[in-house]
């Protein structure tokens, strides 16, 4: 497309209710949610959620059974694959085999009917782009995983769409690959200024590299939010689960005490937790705690309010992950708390052993507490 991008931070594209049905199944359950340009957006579920079947009604294989799909004011839903100003890079990648690289990121200009020599300056600029200087006369099967996926990207870049839809991009590479493949991909689109929507069920690969997160869960959008607001403070105990590790203790309100609520939970006793800013209705709660909140002591921790949310326990799991160490402990109440621990560099620092006695605490500022 040729035509104008919208500036940075104006809105881009607006999906209104969008559902799709496959037989009496809806895999899209009635989806709205605004694009800003210049947005690095990452769709964030698990396999089967309609992530993907989500992608392909805004690229145009799929067309909508409700709903509208607006990119400026223009209605979209109905529209053909190639006459939207938008692009989709396929988790498989769907490479041309017997086309060379050159071949492969030009294809669309030359169906585009772009001339000869405007062709082969956007292709250069592309293989600069993606830093595939010297490779453009090699056919796929003599790439590496992370050079093909480069091939796409070039592709799907190649017309400048306004919107850039990537499906599962990084699932083929290995895990250093992947990272260094996430930074790159980062540094392209702030550089190119250009609106990115991803798909991925991984939670770390979202947090990393979105602006901003949709998580999806049977075919509806149940938060749309910052990393850390989905992390911090997620909408539902589901969500709370799906990003990132947590601690988990269902329960029931008691009573509240200024601006904090006494819940009594099942594992672990009653805990302290700060009032939630939206006011949980329910009695049956859950407190939610992430591991890297759980301090362990040898004895209890004195000092203002350090009586509050101390546990009794075991040590009954370690593992070493390098920078950190997660430590299982066992309650004296019944349940289990994880707590991440940073590790120092100095091998004198004490660490916790196998059984034994610690004291995990925590605060009840951070406490999140969820309904259930
Ligand atoms: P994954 O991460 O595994 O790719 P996803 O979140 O992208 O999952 P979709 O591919 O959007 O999920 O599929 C959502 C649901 O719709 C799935 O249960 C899938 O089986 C179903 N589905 C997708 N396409 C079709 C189709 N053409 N006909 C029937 N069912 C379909």
């Amino acid at each position: 497309g040729g035509e104008a991008h919208p500036a940075a931070g104006q809105p881009l594209l607006r999906i209104e209710g969008v559902a799709k049905t496959f037989g009496t199944f809806r895999a899209v359950d009635g989806v709205s949610l605004d694009i800003k340009a210049g947005e690095f957006f990452a769709l964030l579920g698990p396999s089967g959620c309609g992530k993907t079947t989500l992608l392909r009604m805004l690229a145009g294989f799929e067309a909508p059974d409700e709903g509208r799909i607006l990119l400026g004011d223009k209605d979209i839903a109905q529209a053909l694959p190639h006459e939207r100003p938008i692009n989709m890079m396929f988790q498989s990648y769907a490479l041309f085999p017997h086309l060379s690289v050159r071949d492969n990121i030009a294809f669309g200009l030359k169906r585009a009917g772009m001339a000869r020599a405007d062709i082969a300056t956007r292709v250069a600029e592309m293989v600069a782009l993606v830093k595939l200087e010297g490779l453009e006369k090699r056919k796929p099967d003599q790439l590496s995983g992370g050079q093909r996926q480069r091939v796409a990207l070039a592709r799907a870049l190649a017309r400048r769409p306004q919107l850039l839809l990537l499906d599962e991009p990084l699932a083929a590479l290995d895990k250093k690959l992947r990272e260094s493949t996430q930074a790159e991909l980062m540094d392209l689109q702030r550089r190119l200024g250009m609106t990115f929507i991803i798909v991925t069920h991984d939670q770390e690969e979202a947090m990393t590299m979105a602006s901003r997160i949709g998580v999806m869960n049977a075919g509806r959008l149940d938060q749309v939010a910052t990393p850390r607001e989905l992390y911090e403070a997620p909408r539902s105990r589901w969500i709370a689960e799906f990003v990132g590790d947590i601690n988990l203790f269902d329960g029931e309100f008691k009573l509240r005490d200024g601006h904090r609520l006494v819940i009594a939970t099942d594992g672990a006793g009653t805990l302290v937790a700060a009032e939630p800013r939206e006011p949980v209705g329910a009695t049956k709660l859950s407190v939610a705690v992430r591991p890297e909140k759980v301090k362990l002591s040898r004895r209890a921790p004195v000092g203002e309010g350090s009586a509050i949310n101390q546990l009794d326990g075991v040590i009954a799991d370690i593992c070493y992950l390098g920078g950190s160490t997660t430590y299982k402990v066992k309650l004296g109440t019944g349940g289990m708390v994880q707590s991440s621990v940073t590790n120092s560099a100095r091998l004198d620092v004490d660490a916790y052993s196998l059984n034994q006695q610690v004291v995990a605490w925590f605060s009840p500022d951070d406490c999140m507490v969820l309904d259930r």
